[in-house]
């Protein structure tokens, strides 16, 4: 087997070509991955649009960064993985490992990485190329409800360690669609006491069920951390509202509309205002151990790859049902 079908981007907010392409080999450092599973995120959305653009696209520009499968092909210079191991494609594809942000423990914000999906082909085909060092060891379970964990569950990990979230403490979650719901759940864990907060009260139910409090209304000045898993502005003010004194806000959606930030606020409400980026092979190393020990709910809608561009549509539509999934 010399080919593939893939999802190809032609133009932006086009439909993808559902098509068959030259399977891919790895090159050195790299394994070849036979996808099982791949979710669909918002962040492809972006892509697919053009509303962000890698410097070097990828040739052929296939999106996707939640990738499941097993080890298919081995390029040279890789000894830890087998062919037929599982493993995950994430959002970075590669790293520098020599910058400050890679020597300090945070190379998912790396001003050299590649990532799957934006600078090298992604995850919405039967193979993917991945650098066997970013590959990602996984625990047992069906390749759908470890494939959201690539991107959203990481990414929520990622945003309550940069909260600095403390067992007692009050963390709202703005926005309660895949990410959010992940987040809810490993608040909840580490002990806080999670507000969910989302206009639509099915996502709220589903929040509740998952480990928020049962009141979901936020009372102003009350909530140590927020963050905002939602892709609109509209979250700012309420963020504002809520956050006490020395709190921390932490931008994990990607908003591009400017939100207000009056210094004078900040200045005598001391508040940290930072952001989130996926999260790193530390994180996600220790994310499957958690989901070992206790798996994470999910809310996924498996679809075929013919149906990637509807599943594309309906999330920049705000139409999701949780989480699409592409299953190979
Ligand atoms: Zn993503
Ligand atoms: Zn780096």
């Amino acid at each position: 087997m010399t080919a593939m079908r893939a999802a190809l981007l032609r133009g932006h907010g086009e439909p993808l070509l559902i098509t068959t392409l030259p399977r891919p080999e790895p090159g050195p450092g790299q394994v070849l991955i036979r996808l099982e599973a791949s979710g669909v995120c918002h962040t492809d959305v972006h892509v697919w649009q053009g509303k962000v653009h890698a410097a070097t696209p990828p040739d052929p520009f296939i999106l996707g960064h939640e990738g499941i499968g097993q080890v298919a092909a081995i390029g040279t210079g890789v000894a830890d993985w087998a062919i037929g191991d599982r493993a995950g494609a994430a959002w970075l594809h590669d790293t520098c490992g020599t910058c400050d942000e890679c020597r300090t423990g945070h190379e998912s914000f790396c001003q050299n990485q590649t990532a799957h999906g934006f600078s090298v082909p992604g995850t919405f085909a039967e193979y993917v190329c991945v650098t066997a060092a970013h590959a990602v060891r996984l625990p047992a379970g069906d390749a759908t409800s470890l494939a959201p964990l690539m991107c959203a569950g990481v990414t929520a990990f990622g945003a309550i360690e940069r909260a600095n979230l403390q067992p007692g403490e009050t963390c709202a979650i703005f926005g309660c669609g895949g990410l959010g719901l992940y987040a809810v759940q490993i608040a909840a864990r580490a002990g806080a006491h999670v507000i969910a907060i989302d206009p639509d009260p099915v996502k709220r139910a589903a929040a509740i069920a998952m480990g928020a409090a049962p009141d979901t209304a936020l009372a102003p000045g009350t909530a140590h951390v927020c963050i905002n898993f939602a892709p609109t502005p509209a979250t700012w003010s309420p963020m504002v509202e809520g956050i006490r004194p020395l709190g921390r806000i932490i931008a994990a959606a990607m908003v591009a509309d400017p939100v207000p930030l009056n210094q004078e606020w900040l200045t005598t409400s001391g508040v940290t205002v930072t952001g989130t980026s996926v999260g790193t092979r530390d994180q996600m190393r220790r994310l499957m151990q958690m989901q070992t020990v206790a798996p994470l709910q999910g809310q996924i809608t498996e679809i075929a790859l013919d149906d990637v561009t509807m599943a594309l549509t309906m999330l920049s539509q705000g139409r999701a049902p949780g989480r699409f999934c592409i299953r190979f």
